[in-house]
């Protein structure tokens, strides 16, 4: 029988993941992806804009998370900040930067970022881009969704100024949170997300694409904690991301008794174990998810 080959590290690959039969696996760098990718579900009313009381609650902690995030740029002033995936543009909005573009695939969510005031491109149009100089370029959450995440690497290094920096969020796949969690993970999420990195496998693929790494970061709040008080209550209510569904912008939710009540339980009385599992995962570098940090590799530091 033919075997597969690992995209990123080019070795044989398993038929399934810790169990799960709709992935595939690579023992040697870790990265798991799923064996029929999903039709894309990112419709032209992704973004609505619509405004509830949720939507209030969630606005201040985005405006947070927003805030810790702009931190990994490690500059004051910036001249271009590109932010791939921008959705309706609230990251890319917050952060100090003389110019800005978004780069989206969603039309609604172009649409909402013109009427905020900012630069805009198609991610057809970014993929055709060089030479844009920016010196940060974020790609927040985002590799693990598109179907070649290299592609988008290597025109975020053909638009990156010489000390420019590019930020990544995505989901660790070799974390507690999926071991313990396994199909109750919330980063799982195999509707949207077709590919699951490993520190080991992001790693392989920025060099594969012209950059080396400055950090990764194990402590990250944004996703990482939410990540496990959302797979907490996946696995006691049994359902799938309450809570995600409560605070996303558009998405029509009406929650269940258990749901509710899970939820409850795990932000008040349960969330010192909510912390204790982000503080373990942290400390000993197994964290749901991780934002790595890299430059160009033909100009070290
Ligand atoms: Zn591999």
């Amino acid at each position: 029988m033919k075997s597969i080959l690992c995209p990123i590290c080019r070795k044989k690959t398993e038929p399934e993941l810790l169990g799960l039969e709709a992935y595939r696996h690579c023992q040697h760098c870790q990265m798991g992806w799923l064996k029929k990718f999903p039709k894309t579900k990112y419709k032209n009313t992704y973004y609505k804009g619509t405004s509830n009381i949720s939507s209030f609650i969630f606005s201040y902690i985005a405006a947070f998370f927003y805030f810790l995030r702009k931190q990994y740029s490690g500059k004051k002033l910036i001249e271009l900040w590109i932010d791939i995936g921008a959705g309706d543009g609230g990251f890319l909005k917050a952060v100090n930067a003389k110019e800005k573009i978004g780069v989206e695939i969603s039309l609604s969510g172009r649409k909402i970022m013109k009427t905020k005031g900012l630069n805009v491109l198609s991610d057809k149009e970014f993929l055709k881009k060089s030479d844009l100089n920016a010196d940060c370029i974020s790609y927040w959450h985002v590799l693990e969704h598109v179907e070649a995440p290299w592609i988008y690497l290597r025109a975020g290094e053909r638009n990156l100024s010489k000390e420019g920096k590019i930020i990544i969020g995505i989901p660790n796949i070799n974390s507690f949170d999926f071991h313990y969690f396994r199909s109750c993970w919330f980063h799982l999420a195999p509707k949207y997300h077709l590919w699951q990195f490993s520190p080991k496998a992001i790693e392989l693929l920025l060099s594969r694409s012209g950059f080396m790494v400055d950090s990764i970061d194990y402590w990250s709040l944004e996703h990482h904690i939410t990540g496990i008080l959302q797979s907490f209550i996946n696995k006691t209510a049994g359902s799938d991301s309450v809570l995600h569904g409560l605070v996303k912008r558009g998405l029509d939710y009406s929650p269940g008794f258990k749901d509710i009540f899970w939820s409850v339980f795990w932000l008040t009385f349960g969330f010192p174990i909510v912390f204790f599992f982000w503080l373990i995962n942290s400390v000993s570098k197994k964290s749901g998810a991780i934002v790595v940090v890299a430059r160009k590799a033909d100009y070290s530091r």
